[in-house]
């Protein structure tokens, strides 16, 4: 399409206008923002409920019904150790969101201090490193708490670590960075081990109090083989990094996003200046539900073959948004991953045309997430990325999605190319 005379280009507008038109006139309500499991994968869960049949006691005998255990049930806290291969004291399990647990921590950070008042990020300015595209949610944290975000481009195997470690070095005021490691939101790639080791030994060039925000909300869900993600805590503890090491995951996309169990990881002191903080705002998380977890998913074993039935339900999801792109768009006009696993697929047109995807495709009734969101402050300086979250819709629903997504995509970028100079 790049090469098309402006004739060919006006025909090939009138064609896809023609098609646009039909699909408005479907009165469409689709929606592919957000990355939330689907009702046949919640399903999948449901046993939860009842689960206990009247015993709410603990391995070690506390009634979970009751106040108390801040840092969540024994049983519970193994499976964390497991899951993310850390020890138990490095480990607290905590209520149904691994996001509630990283604010936390940065807010704390910013106004407390990691190592008391003094160390408090607010006393001067605080930067992030914020690898884009990235994760909505980290940015309006950062947002929130007025510490400025410094974008870094995602490489295939990582964020480009050659520009984290210069920026790092030469500006001490760039207090932490965000890091989705596997399958990240949106790309779907999964750090390399050279990466990993690379992170874990940044605290050594960073000024102090430094923060690996570790956010591996997509360690098990891979859709066939894993891809393996080395070890940031091992690294971290080789390198005498591991306070600097905050690392969360939650059962959100295992069991429910409404009400599954989260967990933090980072080293013996941190967790247990953090759970001093939490001990001021709650006596204790929500213990009957992690006993529920325990019982349903009492090791890693349970838990593989369990997001297993999750895989059969959205690799075939992600299968069709991908044949959709393939089929429709001339990969000259756009780029997007084909991720092994997480929840998002990452989609880039030409330089000015996501935003004009995204309002066209509201305009025909599919609710894409807004161009930028990928990116800090939601500027995304080039106007090219869109995420899609291809695991809500039902299949029917999600083919027809893609149908008008693909539309939206050519149709925005011959009349992106009808106005530029060169015609
Ligand atoms: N982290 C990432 C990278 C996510 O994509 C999401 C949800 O989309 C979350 C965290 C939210 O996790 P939780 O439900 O545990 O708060």
């Amino acid at each position: 399409m790049l090469e098309y005379s402006k004739e060919k280009l006006l025909i090939l507008e009138q064609q896809l206008l023609e098609k646009y038109h039909q699909l408005q006139s479907e009165n469409l309500q689709l929606d592919l923002t957000r990355g939330k499991p689907s009702a046949t994968q919640l399903e999948l869960s449901n046993v939860l409920d009842g689960i206990l049949a009247g015993d709410y006691l603990s391995d070690d005998g506390t009634d979970t019904r009751n106040y108390g255990g801040l840092d969540g049930i024994p049983e519970m806290k193994q499976f964390g150790a497991d899951l993310l291969e850390v020890q138990p004291s490095e480990v607290m399990v905590s209520g149904n969101s691994s996001l509630t647990l990283m604010y936390l921590y940065l807010m704390i950070a910013t106004f407390f201090g990691v190592r008391g008042e003094k160390s408090a990020w607010n006393r001067e300015e605080s930067k992030f490193i914020c690898v884009v595209p990235g994760y909505d949610r980290h940015f309006s944290i950062c947002e929130e708490l007025k510490i400025q975000m410094i974008p870094v481009p995602m490489k295939n195997d990582g964020p480009d670590m050659n520009i984290v470690e210069d920026l790092i070095k030469n500006d001490p005021t760039i207090k932490g960075m965000w890091c989705v490691p596997k399958y990240s939101n949106p790309t779907g790639n999964t750090y390399s081990e050279q990466v990993v080791d690379r992170i874990a030994k940044l605290p050594k060039v960073s000024a102090p109090y430094f923060r690996v925000m570790w956010d591996n909300a997509y360690i098990v869900h891979d859709f066939g083989e894993p891809q393996p993600l080395a070890n940031i805590m091992d690294k971290a503890r080789e390198y005498g990094t591991l306070d600097s090491m905050i690392v969360t995951a939650s059962t959100s996309k295992i069991t429910f996003a409404g009400a599954g169990i989260s967990f933090l990881a980072t080293s013996p002191e941190n967790l247990a200046l953090f759970k001093k903080r939490l001990s001021m705002m709650t006596i204790g998380p929500n213990k009957v539900n992690q006993l529920r977890h325990y019982k349903f998913l009492p090791d890693l074993n349970a838990l593989r073959n369990h997001m297993q039935k999750h895989a059969k339900i959205i690799k075939p999801k992600f299968d069709l948004v991908l044949d959709s792109l393939k089929q429709g768009i001339d990969p000259s006009i756009a780029s997007w991953t084909t991720p092994q696993g997480g929840y998002f697929i990452s989609f880039d047109t030409l330089e000015g045309v996501a935003t004009k995807v995204v309002n066209l495709s509201k305009n025909a009734g599919v609710k894409l997430t807004p161009a930028g969101a990928t990116w800090p402050y939601q500027k995304d300086p080039k106007d090219t990325n869109i995420r899609i979250a291809p695991t809500l819709p039902p299949l029917a629903e999600l083919k027809k999605s893609m149908e008008v997504f693909v539309v939206c995509v050519n149709l925005a970028t011959v009349q992106q190319r009808l106005t530029t100079k060169h015609h």
